[in-house]
């Protein structure tokens, strides 16, 4: 029999008082979200309504195939086009119909607002509407805002998926939908464990294509696979769907969790979960105890990002014997990780929202092994002699499930080794340094070289 996982002895932090202090924000914005949804949705355009800036981002951050044609694109509204909203109007209809034009794969386009004041006075909504009448059945205009006001970099994918439920048609079968993006190796995996249990039929959003038959109705039970996906999880319960909710498939213990959610409500018999789980389990296990021998004991502080925060920091400590100083999420939704929250022990504080001069103060206070930052804090933490972990790498990486159980462990302790050999070799590059600072000034941080 698979054991149900322990509760802490200390009680879990669900109830736990939160830190919550408005200020001064580190993040990305939501068109990030594009790099990881455009490669999903086979057909899909993003299209930015922005600035040279959001141009800049996408570009640097995505790049560009120059042998493939490109499914996003920045539209970008001049300052003087903020005299004229009916003609940015007729210029977004323009460049809407020579796109549609000339590239005929296209069979949902979405409009992505972003933060630039003369965007944010054009209704995208309205405009998505009326391409839609123009240009349905054959293709499907919607909007959403990848906006940095006020956001954060993982809300992009949380606000297409939300954007694209109310439109699905409905439908009474009985079937399970898996709800994020993930990358298809992991994907396919998850499918593959559910799928040899008996469970289905089993649908994906986003789905790869626009015919690829998805419909939502009250027979429909989902499963998160992303913490971050509030305003989806808000849109599919609208829509009558039933959410399971699960903590997160990261480390053996939440992915046997989260299977063990879905087997339970598709009434899978404890011995066929036995028998699928056992052996990935085992593996994972064992990745695990290989990979986070270096986090052992060592202490892990979280600055709000990615929103994955709470289901690692639940991983790292109950996995990977670390400590939490402090879990910072950028919002703190208990429908979704709240039985992440339970399996967590009472101890660190709990934070949501930042004032990042203070949340900097704490986290030199406590002088953490890890910190698991943003970009914009990595460097001066590095230069500072603290350890840190991108956290939009953990978004781009394949973390999720048994098989990748071991590489998330490692993702978090490749840091700690690295500090670990610039410490013994930090005297003979610098023949100034006594060891005050663990690397030499201006090296970048782990994920720089990874
Ligand atoms: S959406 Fe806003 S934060 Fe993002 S690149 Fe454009 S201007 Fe910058």
């Amino acid at each position: 029999m698979t054991e149900v996982p322990r509760l802490p002895v200390s009680g879990g932090c669900r109830n736990t008082p939160i830190l919550k202090q408005r200020g001064q924000r580190e993040v990305f914005c939501g068109l990030t979200g594009i790099i990881w949804l455009h490669r999903k949705m086979q057909d899909a355009f993003f299209l930015v309504i922005g600035s040279r800036t959001c141009a800049h981002l996408l570009q640097s951050a995505a790049g560009v195939m120059i042998f493939a044609e490109p499914r996003f694109a920045t539209a970008i509204l001049e300052e003087t086009d903020l005299a004229g909203l009916a003609d940015a109007q007729d210029e977004l209809d323009k460049v809407v119909g020579e796109l549609l034009a000339r590239r005929t794969d296209i069979k949902q386009l979405f409009l992505v607002g972003s933060c630039p004041s003369e965007v944010i006075k054009l209704d995208l909504s309205r405009a998505a509407e009326r391409m839609t009448q123009k240009y349905a059945p054959s293709v499907r205009v919607l909007s959403y805002s990848g906006s940095g006001i006020e956001t954060t970099f993982t809300q992009g994918e949380d606000a297409c998926l939300a954007a694209m439920v109310p439109v699905l048609p409905e439908t009474d079968t009985r079937q399970l939908l898996l709800v994020g993006a993930l990358p298809d190796v992991v994907e396919e995996q998850a499918l593959s464990l559910l799928g040899a249990m008996g469970i289905g039929p089993i649908k994906v959003l986003p789905a790869p294509r626009a015919d690829s038959g998805l419909g939502i109705g009250p027979n429909t039970v989902f499963a998160l696979t992303q913490p971050f996906l509030g305003d989806t999880h808000a849109a599919l319960e609208r829509r009558g769907a039933s959410h399971l909710a699960a903590p997160f498939p990261f480390g053996e213990e939440g992915t046997t969790a989260w299977l063990r959610t879905i087997a339970d409500a598709f009434g899978v018999d404890p011995a066929t979960f036995e028998r699928v789980t056992q052996a990935p389990r085992a593996r994972a296990r064992k990745a695990i105890a290989q990979a986070s021998e270096v986090l052992r004991g060592k202490s892990v502080f979280f600055f709000p990002d990615s929103q994955l925060e709470i289901p690692l920091a639940r991983f790292l400590t109950r996995e990977c014997g670390m400590d939490a100083v402090e879990i910072s999420a950028p919002f703190i939704h208990k429908g979704i990780v709240g039985p992440d929250l339970d399996l967590l022990a009472e101890g660190p504080t709990l934070s949501e929202g930042q004032d990042v001069d203070l949340q900097l103060d704490r986290c030199r206070a406590a002088r953490p092994d890890l910190s698991v930052c943003g970009l914009g804090l990595a460097n001066p933490l590095e230069a500072e002699g603290l350890a840190t972990k991108w956290a939009i790498e953990l978004v781009f990486s394949s973390v999720h499930f048994y098989e990748q159980a071991g590489d998330l462990a490692g993702l978090f302790s490749r840091p700690l080794r690295r500090r670990d050999l610039l410490s013994v070799d930090a005297p003979s590059l610098c023949p100034k340094n006594s060891g005050g600072e663990a690397q030499p000034r201006g090296q970048s941080p782990e994920g720089a070289v990874s």
